[in-house]
């Protein structure tokens, strides 16, 4: 009699233990899920939003769509995680004024290799960074163009008809 008692006890505490186990590693999930939130691209303080973008050596944007509120003063972070320099896989951010034709544009600013690929004298650029390699960074801080939806391009030759995106402001 004490002896089924005591594997009974025993077997109680094994399954104790697995569910202990279980429940740690459901907890684990929830604070990885938290990270990756808070890891996402834009934090808004006030009038001012912070949007990070960032860029690779596969000529790519990481983000298709950006979306700020109208009024807000925007700080736009450009990183390059890729390793290739800036003279074979170089990026930019270039945000064009509405009716601006991407590719009008982009043909324009390819000839522009002396001023980092933006075209001098042009009325159709809202803001843009600087071009940069990879490993580097650069951000431009400017006043949200009024409601609407606005184009993104990186402008190094031949980038912008995959590194596009759109700006939306709402
Ligand atoms: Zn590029």
């Amino acid at each position: 009699m004490k002896k089924t008692i005591f594997i009974t006890i025993l077997t109680l505490c094994v399954s104790c233990g697995n569910n202990n186990q279980k429940k740690t590693e459901a907890e684990n999930q929830v604070v990885q899920d938290s990270e990756i939130i808070e890891n996402q691209s834009q934090t808004t303080n006030g009038n001012e939003t912070i949007v990070e973008l960032g860029s690779d050596d596969k000529m790519a944007f990481d983000k298709k769509e950006i979306r700020v509120k109208a009024g807000q003063k925007i700080t736009l972070n450009l990183r390059h995680t890729g390793k290739l320099p800036k003279t074979a896989m170089g990026h930019n951010f270039v945000l064009l004024k509405q009716g601006t034709d991407t590719y009008t544009f982009g043909m324009k600013a390819m000839q522009e290799r002396d001023n980092q690929y933006i075209p001098k004298n042009t009325e159709e650029v809202i803001a843009h960074t600087d071009m940069i390699g990879g490993g580097e960074k650069t951000s431009v801080t400017f006043d949200a163009p009024p409601v609407g939806t606005y184009d993104f391009i990186c402008s190094f030759p031949g980038h912008f008809n995959v590194m596009k995106g759109k700006f939306i402001v709402e």
